[in-house]
């Protein structure tokens, strides 16, 4: 990775705080002032992309996470991940590759797993990640779930009482309204069969200023609620994103983070070891890392899946259980996500089991006489 700060200084949105415009902190100013054309784009960057690519897929930048870029370049994994490629329009994948749109028994509600289900609640995010699974969806359409599709979504939760998490995604749930997404989860909560809840938000990485007193003290009124966020990056740490994270902690949200490998962003064992670890400094608990999916436009971001397990062999010799995330496939045809691992197994019989360690040592180990 082509760093031009070193890794211990801090990073550039914390360092020159002093010369932001006002309203720099004001999530709703930030969300009015995102790059979103390729003319602005170009002014700010110098670098001219065409409308092609984003009149497909839009472009949306908060000045916050533009600000995060070190160099206007593609090997910059920030600007990879933000500032669109005409590769994007290269046709070869599937829109659909993970069969959402058929496992929607109601509007907005995928029922994938038998105790889980998903809601998307908006299809817009702050910043538009170049990579997004839902690009077919996410941005393109401008929709905001309504109360006819909340009431069939309480319905249907009440109807199949084995579903007991509910995960709230989208789009960026945060970027709803305060009074909207309260709204929303309070009816959820309101089904007796539901335990926990989890919100899927990229805020506290594109847009810190999001995650505000006012939001965590009305949503933790229905705990347990979980908070799945998403860096990729140790280029995203910030102070920021830490305080915003640690709100959230310090509120009794848990919060994990799922990241997802990508070619020329973190497809790198050290930078993904740095991950880990500055994720567990901020209490924010590594969930998953995802292999790429298989979406229209997003190639050029795919790795081989034997990069991802290279990366977890990597992590488990060095890194604490609690800071390493557990890879998965997330199968096309809607198969689930599969996990996957280095072999540690490497025979079984009734008496014995052999086993591998980490540093590639073959260990016997003796099964119960009877059982
Ligand atoms: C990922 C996903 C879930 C949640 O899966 P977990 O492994 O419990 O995090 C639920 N429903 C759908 C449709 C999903 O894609
Ligand atoms: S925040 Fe999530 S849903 Fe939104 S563009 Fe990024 S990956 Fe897609």
């Amino acid at each position: 990775m082509d760093n031009e700060i070193a890794p211990n200084e801090e990073p550039p949105s914390s360092r020159d705080s002093s010369d932001k415009p006002p309203g720099w902190s004001d999530w709703i100013w930030q969300l009015a002032n995102r790059i979103k054309s390729v003319n602005e784009l170009k002014e700010r960057t110098g670098i001219a992309i065409s409308a092609k690519t984003t009149e497909k897929f839009p472009l949306s930048i908060t000045p916050y996470y533009f600000s995060l870029i070190r160099k206007f370049d593609y090997s910059d994994p920030i600007f990879k991940m933000c500032v669109p490629h005409e590769e994007e329009l290269t046709e070869i994948m599937q829109d659909d590759p993970l069969c959402e749109d058929q496992m929607t028994p109601v509007s907005c509600l995928v029922h994938r797993y038998n105790d889980r289900a998903l809601v998307f609640s908006t299809s817009v995010c702050s910043v538009y990640c170049r990579y997004c699974t839902r690009k077919r969806s996410v941005g393109v359409k401008d929709h905001v779930i309504n109360d006819t599709e909340l009431n069939g979504i309480t319905d249907y939760l009440s109807n199949n009482p084995q579903i007991s998490d509910v995960i709230v995604s989208g789009g960026d749930p945060f970027m709803l309204g305060t009074d909207k997404l309260v709204h929303i989860i309070e009816k959820i909560r309101s089904v007796k069969s539901v335990d926990i809840i989890r919100i899927g938000t990229k805020m506290p990485v594109v847009l810190p200023h999001r995650i505000t007193n006012e939001l965590v003290d009305e949503l933790k009124l229905y705990h347990p609620i979980f908070v799945n966020t998403h860096f990729n990056h140790p280029n995203e740490f910030t102070k920021e994103s830490k305080a915003a994270c640690e709100r959230l902690v310090n509120n009794g949200f848990v919060v994990g983070n799922q990241s997802v490998l990508l070619r020329g962003v973190n497809d790198d064992k050290h930078i993904q070891e740095e991950l880990c670890r500055g994720l567990v400094k901020m209490r924010v608990r590594p969930y998953y890392l995802f292999q790429c999916d298989l979406v229209q436009g997003v190639e050029h971001f795919r790795t081989r899946v034997s990069k991802g397990i290279e990366i977890m062999e990597h992590l488990r010799g060095r890194l604490s259980g609690l800071a390493i995330p557990q890879f998965v496939v997330d199968s096309p045809g809607g198969k689930g996500k599969i996990p996957v691992m280095p072999t540690y197994l490497i025979s079984q019989t009734p008496e014995k089991v052999v086993l591998r360690n980490y540093r590639g040592e073959l260990v016997d180990y003796p099964e119960p006489a009877a059982y």
